[in-house]
């Protein structure tokens, strides 16, 4: 029987300020033109989309910029035509097609990214996979999952519960993202120090490379054959290689569901104390320490003290036993027992955005942003980030959390606001990534722990790779010569 409840009323994105058949390209630049020729000739490919609205819908995505933009009638950059091929094959004659006509494709699952990453920079051919929907085969003895790879996280995960399986992978946008789009972003769920991010979860891939060639990665346990060829694929944001199935590990449904609620005084004793608990071997499903502010926001803390929420589903001795470290852990750091009823309140509220859609239609500048440091780092980027953030004219608050751990560090998640004049919305908007962004890759941390790079984050990507975006860009010349996947993106 599931345990889990699941809360996947997500509200729309923002919505257009006018009819979206006459919403105009807000970002220009080199576009690849598709001529009456090409539509004709990509039609006998594959189902194929030329409506205006659907057009503008494929220009944009969750990228907070965006959606502002969306209510002055503006996406970033309508593609030529939107195509839904329902077959690998289809996606392998068009990509052999695109490439031989050099068009631009730009691969979309949900379009939920938050980053732009699905945006169409350079127009060209929308490669919209959710026509691929389906759960082709489910091995209950080793606890795999084959599934096409624009199958929505609901409907993949209700297959899973009918085998008394559960892939374990729980984004807030669960029933707004798409398997593809989970693994060409190196997503992360909401359970998973248990269950691990998705690069945890892929056991083998299917994909399509720009010149057509079919290919499959992995499938085995695990493997000393040279590199691992799913974990390249895995955070490429379909820029290397188009994904069509993936094959996922799935664990049996937990028997038993055990929560817990810590108040402490400091955020750096509920990092102390994350970290001594990772550290001992236990690995609740959720383990989520808040600030003061956002405690309050997100599940009705004090508003002043850090609260850690845990929450753990499995074996039960198993289960009891990580309750039992975490308990002696938490108190060891001088917390008090929170109300478990808190935790009740966080799994209520937690897929909820609706707030932060309010502010943007009300004109804050609003958005998060996520990174991963080694836990001798955390304090040191919690302060750079925040510090810098708010230095930002305009800026009001700066806050976060730690959402997911591991045995060297954690994730923590910033959310940020400000109140900036209608003309000065963008460049505060700007401003402020920027800041959190430098202060944070200077402090120690990561570019992205789970929503990838996109394009409003690929001008980071020389300074966070260094030396090493030299192989990324090596990478992407071998795979794809001619650059027609997600031009732009990756910083590439
Ligand atoms: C409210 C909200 C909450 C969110 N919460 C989380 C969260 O908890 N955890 C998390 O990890 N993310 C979260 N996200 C971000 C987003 O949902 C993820 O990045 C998700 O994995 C994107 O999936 P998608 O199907 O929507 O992909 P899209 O947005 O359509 O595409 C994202 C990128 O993946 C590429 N892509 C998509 N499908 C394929 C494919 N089949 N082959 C190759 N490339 C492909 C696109 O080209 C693009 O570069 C959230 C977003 C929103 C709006």
């Amino acid at each position: 029987m599931s345990l889990h409840t699941f809360n996947t009323a997500i509200t729309d994105p923002i919505e257009f300020g006018g009819d979206p058949a006459v919403a105009t390209s807000r970002l220009t630049g080199p576009a690849t033109v598709i001529t009456a020729d090409n539509a004709r000739d990509i039609a006998g490919i594959c189902e194929t989309i030329d409506d205006a609205a659907d057009r503008a819908n494929h220009g944009r995505d969750w990228w907070p910029l965006s959606l502002s933009w969306s209510l002055q009638n503006q996406v970033p950059r309508i593609p030529g035509l939107v195509c839904k091929p329902r077959t690998t094959e289809e996606v392998s004659k068009l990509l052999a097609y695109c490439n031989t006509h050099g068009i631009a494709v730009t691969a979309s699952g949900g379009r939920s990214g938050v980053c732009g990453a699905a945006i169409p920079l350079r127009e060209g051919v929308a490669l919209d996979m959710t026509n691929m929907q389906s759960v082709e085969s489910v091995d209950e003895v080793s606890g795999i999952i084959e599934v096409l790879a624009g199958t929505f996280g609901p409907d993949m995960e209700d297959a899973a519960r009918t085998h008394g399986l559960t892939v374990g992978h729980f984004p807030q946008s669960f029933a707004l993202a798409t398997v593809g789009g989970w693994v060409a972003c190196r997503g992360a769920g909401q359970y998973s120090t248990r269950y691990g991010k998705i690069e945890d979860m892929v056991h083998a891939l299917e994909a399509v490379l720009a010149d057509g060639t079919i290919i499959r990665t992995g499938g085995a346990p695990a493997g000393a054959v040279g590199p691992d060829l799913s974990q390249l694929l895995l955070g490429s944001e379909g820029t290397l290689a188009v994904i069509t199935r993936v094959w996922l590990r799935a664990h049996p449904l937990p028997e038993v569901e055990r929560r817990g609620a810590y108040v402490f005084d400091t955020l750096t004793d509920g990092f102390e104390a994350c970290r001594r608990i990772i550290r001992n071997g236990a690995t609740p499903a959720v383990l989520r320490l808040y600030d003061g502010a956002e405690s309050k926001r997100s599940h009705g803390g004090n508003g002043t003290n850090a609260t850690l929420l845990v929450l753990d589903e499995g074996t039960e001795q198993l289960i009891d036993a990580t309750m039992a470290i975490v308990h002696d852990v938490c108190m060891s750091m001088g917390a008090t027992v929170g109300d478990v009823a808190l935790v009740e309140a966080w799994t209520h509220h937690r897929n909820d955005t609706s707030g932060l859609q309010a502010l943007t239609r009300k004109g804050y500048v609003v958005d998060t942003m996520e990174i991963a440091a080694n836990w001798a780092d955390l304090d040191n980027v919690v302060e750079a980030v925040e510090t810098a953030m708010l230095a930002v004219p305009g800026a009001r608050s700066s806050t976060c959390h730690l959402s997911h751990s591991y045995i060297e560090g954690a994730c923590i998640y910033f959310t940020f606001a400000a109140t900036p004049s209608a003309e000065e919305f963008e460049s505060t908007y700007l401003a402020l990534w920027d800041a959190g962004q430098r202060a944070a890759l200077a402090a120690g941390a990561n570019l992205s722990h789970h929503h990838g790079i996109g394009y409003s984050r690929s001008q980071y990507m020389e300074q966070a790779l260094g030396t090493s975006m030299q192989v990324l860009r090596s990478v992407k010349n071998a795979l794809d010569p001619k650059g027609i996947l997600n031009p732009g993106k990756l910083g590439l």
